[in-house]
Formats: C-alpha cells, structure tokens, sequence
C-alpha cells in the first residue's frame, strides 16, 4: 500500500511495485510512491485503446468542457498541490504556485483552439478539405525540473485533439500529478486519462508498445533519442522536446546594473534547471567588469533553501544524480575559470547549491560546452559580433537563445543568424501558451503549444472529391 494511486482506466489503484519519493529539500523519505510494472502499463494502454473509440466521437465541445473541468478542479485544489510539488521538486512555493495554476491556464488556452475542416478548394471540377483526425493512444512522458507545466503542454491538446492518454511523470516527481489523477477520477471518462509511474524503466515500453500511436516526449537529447529509436519500428509520430544550451548575448550599448538582474533570473530561476534557461552569458568585453560584478552581487543577495520556507528564492537541485553532476561541474570550472560568487559546498541535508558565477572561462570547458542545468553560469568575453554568434551556434543543441541590447535594428540581426528555435529580445524564456516552442538541430523534433502544438496530436487527412462536370 502506497500514500498515493495510479489512475488505470477510471480506477484508482495501487501499484503492482513501491518507492519512495525524496523531498530534496531535506533528503527524507516523502511519501512511498505506486510503481506501476509493465503488465499496469499494458492496462492502461488497454484502457486507452478501449476508450477510443468513444472519446474521439465526442464532439470537441464537451472534449474541451472536460479539459476546462480539470483547469477547475486544479485550480480549487491549487494551494494544496502547489504545496506538494515544492515538497517533491525543490522550487519555492511562489514559483510552484504559479506552475500549478499556470497548468490550469495552459488547459484553458486550448479550450480556445478548435480544429476545423479547411476548404483547399471548391471549384467546379473538385471539393477539397484538409481534417484533423486523432492519432489513437498518446504517450506523454515528462521530466522532473517542471512537472505539472510540462505536462500541461500534452494533456489539454491530446485530449481537445480527441486523443486518449497514457501519462508518465518523472520517477523523482510523481505525486503531485498522481494527487491530480484522484482529483479527476470521477470526472474524466474511464480509460481517457491514464497516470503511470515507474523507476525509469516503463518509457521504453510505453514508447515500443504497439497500441500507442504517438509518443509526446519532454526530456534529456539522450533520452530522445532512444524514444526516436522505439518508435521507429512502427513509424509512429512523435513530438520531442530536449536539452538545450542557450546562448545570451549582450551587446555593448546594455546598462549592466538594470539588465543584470533580468540575466540572473534567466539562468537561475528554478535554480537552473529550465530547458530554456540561459545557460551560456556572452557579454561584450566594453560591459563585461561591470556585467560580471553586478551578477556577482545578485548571487551573493540570493536566498537558497527550502522552498516551503518564505523567503527563499532558490530551492534546491531536485535529485542526488542531478547535483552531484552540476556539483562536478563547478569542480572542473574552478580550474578552468575565475568563481566569483558561490561555488563552495553548503554544508548539512538537503541537494543544495548556492549561484555560482564562473568568469574568464570559454569554450573548451564542460561549464561552456555541456547542458549544465543547474545553478552556475559561465560568463564568456567577446569583442566581434560575426565570432560572438558563430561561437553561440557551435553547439548541437538549439532549443534557445537571447539578445540583449538598446539598439533593437543590430540586436535583431543578431537574433537573425543565432540558430535555434526561440530567439528572444531583450527577455529570455518567455514561455506562452499561445506561442509555437520547439527545437532545432538536436534539440528536439516538432513544436508544442500553439495551434501547431495541437496540430501535432493529430493526422491531416484530405477528402478529394470529384464534382460532376
Ligand atoms: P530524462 O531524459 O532522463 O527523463 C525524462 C523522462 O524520460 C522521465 O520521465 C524518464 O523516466 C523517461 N525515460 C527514461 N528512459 C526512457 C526511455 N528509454 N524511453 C522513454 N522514456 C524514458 O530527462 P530528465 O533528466 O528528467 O530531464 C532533464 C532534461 O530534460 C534536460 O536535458 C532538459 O533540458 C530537458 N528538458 C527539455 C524541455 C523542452 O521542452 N525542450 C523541457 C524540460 C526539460
């Protein structure tokens, strides 16, 4: 018996497995956690499948009061399931607050989509309309640094798009959406929405498995990959969103002390581990003392600690795995740059990790060249715009990127030749629902949100027909 139930075709249930959830605030054990093996995981892809073919007649009007309902229920449980996510993820509450009702917004955002036939043509010889069909069974698999958010980028349109779903949250951040799973039991239709947990080892399956028509898939470039690979053998569509390392650039016209502040909570916020967040600071060498002082002094005034404690502005690194590696990566930068704030260990329980600021680094380096995803920023010098946007799309990866000058004309001719697939002026990680996301090169595949993020749960179907001449 578990403190919390898997959600299988409209019951709640233990899992066939336990394990235990760590707050990272304090290293203790959290709650004991159902883990589901793979025979519930064929149960809930049963489920879905037998859901199917219902759910997708259901006119998209009652598809979209469903999702409305469960921004409703999220939204009256709000501050409870803000309260367990700060406990299973690190964030403070502020920001988990805003993530658990942000997920409610995202829902109601795609309330105000629809999927209408579009008329090619019409003309004497021929009809021709473009559908929207639903795909089947859907596979979503979150990650841990935002599990609700994430989440909310494939639920609402898997379900509006006439979907039914199989969803997987990260092993390390399962209870909050497993909490959501019992407060929508008894209003989604059994089999619509299924909520499966594991310890790492039910995503192979659940993408290889044959019922399952698409896999929607947040996480690690490594991790895609493999999902790429599982779904190869039965072509399936897939959506990937991975691993960036997002360069900012700030040229040399910029105010270091209005604008430093804004560079900090970019790669900071949520102490780092944001797929977006800025994780490689290119600054002109005109501004770059200055620049470099300014983050220094914001890092050293941050409040780290339990997110639940007011006050705090930076949690701590959500899994051991996590910190030890960002925790190796400050080793490796001490010798290979100057830390000018943060960088030593904080002593006692808990995953934490103070802002570290690493100047006179460059290239070369694990800081510079790897997805750190995790509290320390490396400041890199430049004196030539040409080199400065050749060295910021030196990498595979390309999900981010940001330009920070007074001048708008040569900040925007910047922001032209910087590969990636958000480019942000003046701002970095400014997420919308509204708003296509997605990466290029080996930073994913597809785009979610928007229109186009509702789209991809579906398959374009042409209807051609001949008119009597
Ligand atoms: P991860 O790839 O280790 O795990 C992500 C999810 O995949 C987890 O639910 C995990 O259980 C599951 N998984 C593990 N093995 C699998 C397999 N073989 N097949 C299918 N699923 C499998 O990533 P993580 O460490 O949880 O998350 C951090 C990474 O996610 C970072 O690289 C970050 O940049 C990226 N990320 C990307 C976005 C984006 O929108 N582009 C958003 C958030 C995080």
């Amino acid at each position: 018996m578990s403190d919390y139930k898997l959600l299988i075709n409209g019951e709640l249930v233990d899992g066939d497995l336990t394990m235990d959830v760590v707050n990272p605030a304090t290293e203790e054990v959290l709650a004991k956690c159902p883990r589901a093996s793979e025979d519930q995981l064929n149960q809930a892809v049963a489920a879905g499948k037998s859901a199917f073919p219902a759910w997708s007649a259901t006119p998209i009007s009652e598809r979209k009061a469903l999702v409305n309902k469960i921004a409703d229920v999220i939204e009256a449980n709000g501050q409870e399931l803000a309260q367990l996510l700060v406990q299973e993820q690190g964030k403070p509450l502020a920001d988990a607050t805003g993530e658990v009702f942000g997920m409610a917004a995202f829902c109601r955002y795609f309330t105000s989509l629809d999927l209408p036939v579009k008329v090619i043509e019409d003309s004497d010889g021929r009809r021709v309309e473009a559908h929207r069909k639903p795909l089947g069974v859907v596979g979503a698999i979150v990650p841990w640094n935002f599990p609700l958010i994430l989440a909310a980028f494939k639920l609402p349109p898997a379900l509006i798009a006439g979907n039914t779903l199989v969803l997987k949250p990260a092993p390390t951040t399962p209870l909050t959406m497993l909490r959501i799973g019992e407060l929508i039991q008894d209003i989604v239709p059994k089999g619509v929405v299924n909520f499966i947990t594991d310890a790492n080892d039910l995503g192979a399956p659940l993408t290889a498995h044959p019922d399952v028509r698409k896999v929607s898939f947040t996480g690690s470039t490594a991790t895609g990959a493999k999902v790429m690979a599982g779904a190869a053998g039965l072509l399936k569509r897939i959506t990937l969103e991975l691993g960036g390392n997002d360069a900012g650039i700030v040229m040399d016209d910029v105010d270091p002390k209005t604008t430093a502040p804004q560079l900090f909570q970019s790669a900071f916020q949520n102490s780092g581990q944001v797929c977006i967040a800025m994780k490689r600071l290119y600054v002109h060498e005109n501004v770059y003392d200055e620049m470099c002082d300014e983050l220094a002094t914001i890092a050293k005034d941050t409040i780290v600690g339990d997110g639940l404690e007011q006050g705090t502005n930076l949690g701590p690194l959500q899994n051991k795995m996590q910190y030890e590696k960002v925790q190796e990566i400050i080793e490796d930068s001490k010798e290979k740059g100057t830390v000018i704030a943060g960088g030593d260990k904080v002593e006692g329980a808990g995953y934490f990790i103070r802002p570290t600021i690493v100047r006179d680094i460059a290239e070369g380096t694990r800081l510079v060249d790897e997805e750190q995803f995790g509290p320390v920023l490396p400041v890199i010098k430049f004196d030539n715009y040409d080199d400065v946007v050749r060295r910021a799309n030196s990498t595979d990866y390309g999900l981010g990127g940001s330009v920070w000058a007074k001048d708008l004309d040569k900040a925007y001719a910047l922001a032209d030749k910087m590969e990636a697939g958000t480019i942000w002026i003046n701002k970095h990680a400014e997420l919308d629902p509204g708003i296509p996301f997605g990466g290029a090169k080996q930073s994913g595949l597809g785009n979610e949100l928007g229109e186009e993020g509702l789209a991809e749960f579906t398959q374009l179907k042409i209807i051609n027909m001949a008119k009597a001449g």
